[in-house]
């Protein structure tokens, strides 16, 4: 651990971007993430969030606790698990050369 300047945990959204804005400064980066990669077809297929909606290996699937204001009901609790490289592709529908020019 001597030779990094950050550990951040969670490449999620704001994981991902805070370790790209660090390491372009010349800061050393370890970035850990409890999932997996996101290098996958229904991932990078904007028709695919249907697919991720509830697949364990890219989706932590919460439940909610029972909510009083929801009659007692617990509801599903989608979250992303996984590195984030391309959710933002995919959730919005574009490709990734087009999401490199809004960077
Ligand atoms: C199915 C789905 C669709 C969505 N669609 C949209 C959308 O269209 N537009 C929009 O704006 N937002 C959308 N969101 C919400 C958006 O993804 C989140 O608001 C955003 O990603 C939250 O960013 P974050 O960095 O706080 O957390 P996350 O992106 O959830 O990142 C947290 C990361 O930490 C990892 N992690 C957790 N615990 C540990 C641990 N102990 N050790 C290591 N790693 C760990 C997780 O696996 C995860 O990768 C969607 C979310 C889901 C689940």
């Amino acid at each position: 651990m001597d030779n990094v300047d950050y550990i951040i945990i969670g490449a999620g959204t704001a994981g991902c971007v805070l370790a790209d804005r660090l390491s372009a400064g010349g800061d050393r980066v370890l970035l850990l993430e409890a999932g997996g990669t996101d290098r996958r077809f229904w991932i990078k297929t904007p028709i695919g969030y249907g697919r991720t909606f509830a697949d364990p290996a890219v989706n932590w699937k919460y439940q909610t606790l029972p909510n009083p204001g929801l009659n007692g009901r617990s509801i599903y609790w989608p979250r992303g698990r996984g590195d984030r490289r391309l959710e933002f592709h995919q959730r919005a529908g574009v490709l990734p050369r087009d999401a490199r020019r809004l960077r």
